[in-house]
């Protein structure tokens, strides 16, 4: 997936991030090793999302881009 052939951008950073960060469920602490985040972009916004398989609980980041 590229957004941009600009080299290193913020979203590359947040990116590189949240692939190595755990995936811990806010409501019941499961901590979902093989996981990954779902990231959703629109404009200066983006959004990270996990769905916790043991609870089914959707964790949400989201940040801003500016
Ligand atoms: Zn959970």
């Amino acid at each position: 997936m590229s957004f941009s052939g600009r080299g290193t951008t913020a979203l590359d950073r947040l990116r590189d991030r949240y692939e190595s960060e755990p995936h811990v469920c806010d409501a019941c602490g499961y901590e979902d090793d093989d996981g990954s985040w779902d990231a959703v972009t629109s404009g200066a916004r983006v959004v990270y999302r996990h769905d916790c398989p043991s609870c089914g609980n959707r964790t949400v980041r989201a940040f801003r881009l500016d």
